[in-house]
């Protein structure tokens, strides 16, 4: 008798930054380094912007289907203070009138806030340079890893996590962006046809969390899925926001949040169940994953 074939292994990873924003791989390398890493799916979810789909698609290799994305900047207004939190869109239409101008305010933002986190360090006598930092971000989202990179060049600090320390651009010099409210993201992102996963919905070593009637708010307002298997999530953590989508019926997602140099984490680090990809391809009407030819 002969063995029935060996079922095909799907390794999906459905969260990943090119240098259309914070990583350090162009969307072309990206891709490849997605296919070298032995992915089948990668998706390209770069902070407020669409910019790095065209060179992925193009660059596309054999094997890998690409599920174009963008990690949104979103806030919950609702609570005692104001919490900002990261949601996850996949496959929605990125000519959307209204998602295209919030992106375009975010991204917009993110330049003025740079801008302004270097006038505070410069107060401080820190000589870092806000032209040469844009100038390096490429015309990319501009973020505070960008700002990290200066401090490394200057020789203030060693690595990107440093930069990220209280006495940095954790805390001292650190500024608040202008988010998008998490309930009108939701919104925008299915009304583009696109999925919204909160990504790393659990990640208390980032500050505040939002708490899980948030959550089941905003499952009833269209959310689709939780990333429950992110590096920033203990595994207590995992088992919770696990728990969570089972009561509340989400997608469960796992990924890298892959950054290049900008973070120690490896592509295909942490992965998406084929069932989990599945449901989010199924909910999706604004744009299909993209493979080779
Ligand atoms: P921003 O979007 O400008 O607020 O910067 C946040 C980004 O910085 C996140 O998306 C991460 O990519 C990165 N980041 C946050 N904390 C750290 C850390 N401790 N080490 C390295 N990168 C970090
Ligand atoms: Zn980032
Ligand atoms: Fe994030
Ligand atoms: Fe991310």
């Amino acid at each position: 008798m002969s063995q029935p074939p060996a079922a095909p292994v799907h390794r999906i990873d459905l969260h990943a930054h090119s240098t259309a924003s914070d990583g350090t791989l162009a969307p072309a390398e990206l891709v490849r380094a997605a296919a070298e890493a032995g992915l089948d799916v990668l998706a390209i979810t770069d902070h407020d912007t669409t910019a790095g789909w065209a060179p992925a698609v193009d660059a596309l290799p054999r094997g890998l289907a690409l599920v174009r994305g963008a990690e949104l900047s979103c806030r919950w207004y609702g609570g005692q203070r104001s919490i900002p939190l990261h949601l996850l869109a996949y496959l929605f239409d990125p000519d959307a009138p209204e998602l295209v101008a919030e992106l375009t305010r975010l991204r917009a933002d993110r330049e003025r806030r740079g801008e302004r986190i270097v006038d505070l360090l410069r107060a401080d006598g820190i000589d870092v340079d806000w032209a040469e930092i844009h100038a390096a971000a490429a015309g990319g989202s501009v973020g505070r890893p960008h700002i990290a990179q200066a401090l490394i060049r200057a020789g203030l600090v060693r690595t990107t996590a440093e930069a990220f320390e209280p006495r940095w651009l954790g805390e001292r010099y650190r500024l608040p962006k202008e988010d998008m409210d998490v309930f009108r993201a939701v919104r925008l992102v299915r009304q583009a046809g696109g999925v919204p996963v909160f990504a790393h919905p659990r990640a208390t070593r980032r500050g505040l969390v939002v708490p899980d009637e948030l959550i089941a708010e905003l499952a009833a307002a269209g959310l689709v899925g939780l990333e429950a298997d992110h590096e920033d999530h203990s595994p207590a953590e995992r088992a919770h926001v696990r728990a969570l989508a089972g009561e509340l019926g989400l997608v469960v997602t796992g990924s890298s949040d892959f950054h290049g140099t900008h973070k120690t984490v490896r592509l295909g680090a942490f992965t998406t169940a084929p069932e989990a990809y599945e449901r989010i391809v199924a909910a999706a009407s604004g744009a299909t994953p993209v493979a080779y030819g």
